[in-house]
């Protein structure tokens, strides 16, 4: 059998004396799309982080298609297929949608030169045409659901194998949620990996085909989002965070 595309094992991750994220494993196949599902300070984010290269883990380790990439940094991980997109919807805030697009491309004009880029940058404004009506506009300007459009396709921008996503419906209308699930549904149907970080838990496991429940910094279940959404464990401990 063929080694998954991310496999983490046994990851922690330490602020000082915090131990955000303890013995994690965790995978995603090719073309799979995973859900980490768990309440506020679990260690979700932290875990995301520490496969993205953003946060060093303190133990553990990290393959992607089988090669060791654990204590690489986050544009290492970038060039090794993996793109986060983080809580909080940053944008360039005083650079047009488009520039933040280029930004997110810069490996992808690398390779592939301007052709390349603009042929992608095509492909983020048929994914989301309302980015291409805004294209001049100052991403500081956006609407939440349009920035968080905007980080999904500066992300996709590199050409990830893995796109790993921190919360994307955070703070936003469940009319945004509705435009926004079904393109990452069908990126997914085109063949992308996907890891989605959700606080609401029925959301999540709508969308993803598997999951895993963390609480305080480690992972206690996991299995097919369809049997989780009938654990009464797991949707008891969520009840309160559906929307
Ligand atoms: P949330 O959904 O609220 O973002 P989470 O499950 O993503 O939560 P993390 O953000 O990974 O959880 O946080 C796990 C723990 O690590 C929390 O106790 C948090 O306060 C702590 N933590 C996160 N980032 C830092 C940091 N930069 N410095 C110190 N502690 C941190």
């Amino acid at each position: 059998m063929s080694a998954p595309l991310l496999k983490v094992e046994n990851l922690s991750v330490n602020y000082g004396h915090i131990q955000a994220s303890r013995q994690v494993s965790i995978e995603v196949g090719e073309g799979e799309f995973v859900g980490i599902i768990g309440s506020n300070g679990a260690g979700k984010s932290s875990t995301l982080k520490a496969v993205a290269g953003v946060v060093r883990p303190a133990a553990g380790t990290i393959t992607m298609a089988g090669k060791p990439v654990h204590g690489c940094g986050s544009h290492e991980m970038v060039r090794h297929g993996v793109a986060l997109v983080p809580e909080g919807r940053f944008v360039f805030a005083d650079q047009s949608v488009e520039d933040n697009l280029i930004l997110g491309g810069y490996i992808r004009a690398e390779r592939g030169g301007p052709a390349a880029l603009q042929d992608d940058m095509e492909r983020m404004y048929q994914l989301f045409p309302r980015l291409k009506e805004r294209r001049t506009q100052l991403a500081g300007s956006l609407s939440g659901g349009e920035q968080q459009m905007l980080v999904i396709a500066r992300g996709l921008m590199s050409r990830p194998r893995l796109l790993m996503i921190d919360e994307v419906s955070l703070g936003l209308a469940p009319k945004v949620l509705e435009l926004l699930f079904p393109v990452l549904q069908d990126l997914n149907r085109q063949g992308l990996a996907i890891l989605l970080v959700e606080q609401i838990a029925t959301r999540a496991l709508a969308v993803t085909s598997r999951a895993y429940v963390m609480e305080n910094g480690s992972v206690t279940q996991s299995g097919p989002s369809q049997q989780l959404m009938r654990d009464p464990s797991v949707m008891e401990a969520y009840l309160g965070k559906q929307h």
